[in-house]
């Protein structure tokens, strides 16, 4: 499979390659963020959130699993990061089959509530403010996204 990569030099490129994506966005796409702390995963989603017309702030919603904003599509936020029990079926479901964009900060840890289909972003550190952006797709829907957003 093709590598889809890219490199930002900081976190207004991060942000803008998101917003570039959420004008492809539908109606149930799942996005998946992997990286360490400061990586840039809420960076990535303040751009989503812009792209998808939300008005508000977006803030790492860390105390509260799921934070929901108003868009051209619903987006729903989620930061898995405290959830304990990765088994615990705690209804992501509902979002995941909703009618907005879920993306989920530190989705490894929820693998096995994932939906089969989603395209995973990986965020890696290569200097203060240098980061490498790596898109995994996963079913022909997101292959075909990878191939529009990269072309
Ligand atoms: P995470 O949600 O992965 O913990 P955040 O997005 O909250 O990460 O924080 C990333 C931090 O790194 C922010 O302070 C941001 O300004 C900074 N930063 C510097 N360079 C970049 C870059 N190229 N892309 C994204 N964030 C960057
Ligand atoms: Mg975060």
């Amino acid at each position: 499979m093709k590598d889809y990569e890219l490199n930002t030099k900081n976190d207004r490129e991060t942000a803008q390659f998101a917003e570039k994506l959420a004008e492809l966005l539908e109606p149930g796409d799942v996005i998946a963020l992997e990286g360490d702390l400061g990586a840039g995963k809420t960076t990535f989603t303040k751009g989503l959130a812009k792209g998808l017309d939300v008005k508000k702030t977006v803030n790492s919603p860390t105390f509260t699993i799921i934070k929901e904003y108003k868009g051209r599509l619903p987006l729903y936020h989620m930061d898995v990061y405290r959830v304990a029990d990765s088994y615990e079926d705690l209804g992501f479901d509902e979002y995941f089959e909703g009618d907005g964009v879920t993306v989920v900060e530190w989705a490894h840890l929820i693998e096995e509530q994932l939906p089969e289909e989603l395209l995973t972003i990986y965020l890696y550190h290569k200097g203060e403010d240098q980061r490498k952006i790596a898109v995994k797709p996963k079913g022909q829907r997101y292959e075909q996204l990878c191939k529009e957003i990269f072309r």
